[in-house]
Parts: structure tokens; C-alpha cells; sequence
């Protein structure tokens, strides 16, 4: 019934649109990882089921009515009375690169309940993809890991793109502890060349991602910014360098950059060619930079095709020894 279920948070991004007098204008923009995955994959024509909880509030009507308009299935999506929806003020470097400063004290997506993850949606899924921020919290904890339980019992693979954000952990090692949790129960995991060298372990990439590798894996990706990205699979590993673009605004890009790894994995598996995977992923993340905000910088299939055709960014390819 659905290609993926994303469950996670789900955040208003207030972010500067445009400066009047040398003072930034701010509007509030819908994002939170997991959702920018669901309309990430919605966007590239696969039907997506968003688990969550919001406030019952202004902000809360603002993220459920922007995904349900990107064409993302929300009846997952409780509305709290009790707690606000999750805020974070982004500031943009001169680069694009933003920072976070966070307002989450007791946030509505902390709250998931587990009552509300049931074994009938999972089970009409073919992808749970999660995070870790969930886990940060006892009630959206349980939630997470009862639907990751169900999703083992139902050998449906689990997706997780870690997105370590400290600020939003009272302890940094619970947060890195629930890194490697959920990446030893995943089959596709994406993190960035810092989360990764967060994680722990020494000596290169390689050497990294090895540490962490465990027979349920199939894919894990480095996102690597400006750089590009190194997709690793029981064969070896891909090197592709980043497509060239105006990046105004990085928010989003690894989440669009997941989103495609998953549109192509739901397609093909893995009976594909992973260097065309990885080269439509880091288009699809190059793109994501080229708009402001986060799901609204999400490409569709036809803007990622156009840059396949008008970039040919060097892949290399080394197997596995
Ligand atoms: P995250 O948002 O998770 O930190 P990244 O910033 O690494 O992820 O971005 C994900 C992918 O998007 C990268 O692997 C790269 O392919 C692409 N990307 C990100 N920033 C740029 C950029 N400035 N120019 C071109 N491609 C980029």
C-alpha cells in the first residue's frame, strides 16, 4: 500500500527569505528530516505514509497541510493538545551552509505514541526509514522501536539517516549510542562525513563504515557536502563527485539525497547499477541547494534527469577487498 513510512519529527523552520534594510525577513517553512523524506520520495512518484505528532496549532496545520499537499499520507499524524509543535530559527552562512538554533522543550514529535504505531500500516509497507531523534525521548523512543520491531517481524527493511543534531540531546553519548543502534538494525543508512567520524572508531572512511558494517546492511552512503558522496555496498564503494550548482541554501540536501537512494532501491533493489544511484542521489541533494527551504527544494524526477543530462560527474568505483 505504501513504498515507504517515514516516523520521526516534524519541525517548522523559521528562515530568512530576503533582507529589507539590512534586516533579514524570516517565514516559517515546514521541514524535519523524516518528512522532508516522505515528500522527497512523494515528489519522485512513490506513495508515502508520515508517522508523527504535532501541535494543535497554527505551525502544526502549516507541516500537516504542506505534506499533504506535496501528495504525502498524513492520517499518521496525531494533532497534541498538550505540547507545540517543534521550532528551529535557521540562519545561512554566505555560503548557504545554516545553523540550527532550536526551540524544543517538550515538542509534540517527542510525544509519538506508541498506540498510534500499529503492525497494519508497517506491515503494507516496503521501507521504514527512522532517524535518531526519536529515541532522545521515553514516549517517541518507544514509539520508534516498537515500529522498527514490527518491521524485523515483518523482514521490512529499515532505512535510517542518523541526522545527529546535539543540541536537541542532554547526553551526546545516548545520541551516539542511538546512531549505532539504529544502524545496526538497518539494511540503508546515509550519514555525513562528520556523523560518521562522531560514531566513533578510528583511522579512514573505510576503515569507519567497515567498524560499522554488519550483514543487514546493503547500502550506506556518506554524504560528503560540496564534495559529493561514497555509496558503499557488499561490492565495494562509489565515488561520486558533486554536480556544480548555485547552493543557496544546504537545507534539505541530504535529506533529497536519501529520498533518491530509496526511489531508486524501491525501483530496482539492488539489481542496478549503484553508479547511476549515487550519481541521481547527489544530483538530486545538489538540487535541493539550489532553493531555499526544505521540502520545497525537494527536486522531482524530471528536474534530477535534466542535471544527469547536462553533468557527467567523475564516479569511480573501488571493490571490495
Ligand atoms: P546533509 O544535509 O545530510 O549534511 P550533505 O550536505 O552532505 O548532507 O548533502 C547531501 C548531498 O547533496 C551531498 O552528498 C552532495 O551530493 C549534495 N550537495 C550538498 N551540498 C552541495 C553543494 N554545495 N554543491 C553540490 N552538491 C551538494
Amino acid at each position: 500500500m505504501w513504498d515507504i513510512i517515514c516516523l520521526g519529527e516534524l519541525f517548522i523552520d523559521l528562515m530568512p527569505h530576503a533582507k529589507v534594510e539590512g534586516k533579514w525577513l524570516y517565514s516559517p517553512s515546514p521541514g524535519g528530516a523524516p518528512g522532508n523524506v516522505a515528500v522527497g520520495l512523494a515528489r519522485l512518484g512513490h506513495k508515502a505514509l508520515m508517522l508523527s505528532r504535532v501541535g494543535d496549532d497554527a505551525f502544526g496545520r502549516l507541516i500537516v497541510n504542506a505534506l499533504q499537499t506535496y501528495g504525502v499520507d498524513v492520517f499518521g499524524i496525531a494533532f497534541s493538545r498538550e505540547e507545540k509543535t517543534a521550532l528551529s530559527v535557521v540562519t545561512l552562512g554566505e555560503d548557504g551552509d545554516r545553523a540550527f538554533m532550536f526551540y524544543h522543550d517538550h515538542p509534540a514529535d517527542l510525544h509519538i505514541d506508541p498506540k498510534t504505531v500499529t503492525h497494519r500500516e508497517i506491515v503494507q509497507a516496503k521501507i521504514l526509514h527512522i532517524g535518531v531523534l526519536p529515541l532522545s525521548a521515553p514516549q517517541s523512543g518507544a514509539a520508534q522501536r516498537k515500529a522498527m520491531d514490527i518491521a524485523d517481524a515483518s523482514r521490512l527493511p529499515i532505512s535510517c539517516d542518523v541526522n545527529f543534531r546535539p543540541d536537541l540531546w542532554s547526553d551526546r553519548n545516548a545520541m551516539l549510542a542511538a546512531g549505532r543502534f539504529i544502524i545496526s538494525r538497518s539494511a540503508i543508512v546515509k550519514v555525513s562525513e562528520e556523523e560518521l567520524l562522531a560514531l566513533g572508531g578510528t583511522g579512514t572512511l573505510d576503515e569507519r563504515v567497515a567498524a560499522l558494517w554488519h550483514d543487514k546492511l546493503e547500502l550506506f552512503s556518506v554524504s560528503l557536502g560540496a564534495q559529493g558522496a561514497v555509496l558503499y555496498s557488499r561490492e565495494g564503494k562509489h565515488t561520486c563527485a558533486a554536480f556544480v550548482v548555485n547552493a543557496i541554501d544546504t537545507t534539505g540536501a541530504g535529506d533529497a539525497y536519501t529520498a533518491a537512494v530509496l526511489s531508486g532501491y524501491l525501483k530496482d533493489g539492488l539489481e542496478q547499477s549503484l553508479e547511476e544511484l549515487v550519481k541521481s542521489a547527489c544530483a538530486a541533494g545538489a538540487l535541493a541547494t539550489t532553493k531555499k527551504g526544505a521540502m520545497e527544494s525537494l527536486p522531482n524526477s524530471t528536474d534530477i534527469k535534466q542535471l544527469l543530462n547536462q553533468q557527467k560527474p567523475t564516479v569511480s568505483f573501488l571493490p571490495r577487498i
